[in-house]
């Protein structure tokens, strides 16, 4: 029997939120309605030691576009998706004056399969494959904002960045 990882019970560092005092409303306007949007009507909003957690933890899980492999779930343009296939590079925009190497990310969901072309140095964020995967990342991430002080500025050399 394997244990199920559990999600750590620290998260990243937030506070009330300043606009709304915690209450997640404010007053009312056309676009939010009564939700505040300081911290989307939840009442509170990350530190800035929180933050740079969080920058962190999403900087650790993104890579180039050439580095992404067919099964890979990714995080672009608002959407998560699985990758099913990757084209290889070849000659394409023009950025400037000069035609830059694309390629092509296939992609599948409910509504058919889809693909689009990208700069090969294009951050794209991964998702990891599993939930041992994702406790693991977490509990980097909070070991890394133990690292941090108040303002999110390290306070250690010990917090080394490393890919995996
Ligand atoms: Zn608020």
């Amino acid at each position: 029997m394997t244990a199920t990882p559990t999600t750590p019970s620290t998260e990243f560092e937030r506070t009330h939120c300043g606009r709304c005092g915690g209450s997640g409303s404010y007053s009312y306007c056309q676009m939010h309605g009564s939700t505040c949007f300081g911290c989307a009507g939840t009442g509170k909003k990350l530190t800035k030691r929180g933050a740079a957690a969080y920058a962190w933890f999403k900087e650790q899980r993104t890579v180039r576009a050439d580095q992404v492999v067919a099964g890979n779930r990714i995080h672009s343009g608002g959407a998560k998706f699985t990758v099913t296939e990757i084209s290889e590079p070849h000659v394409g925009a023009y950025v400037g004056a000069e035609r830059q190497p694309v390629m092509y990310v296939t992609f599948a969901n409910a509504d058919g399969k889809f693909r689009y072309s990208t700069m090969l140095d294009s951050k794209v964020e991964v998702l990891p494959r599993t939930e041992a995967d994702r406790v693991a990342a977490l509990r980097a991430a909070f070991a890394y904002q133990d690292t941090l002080g108040k303002m999110g500025q390290p306070l250690k050399n010990k917090a080394k960045v490393s890919a995996d």
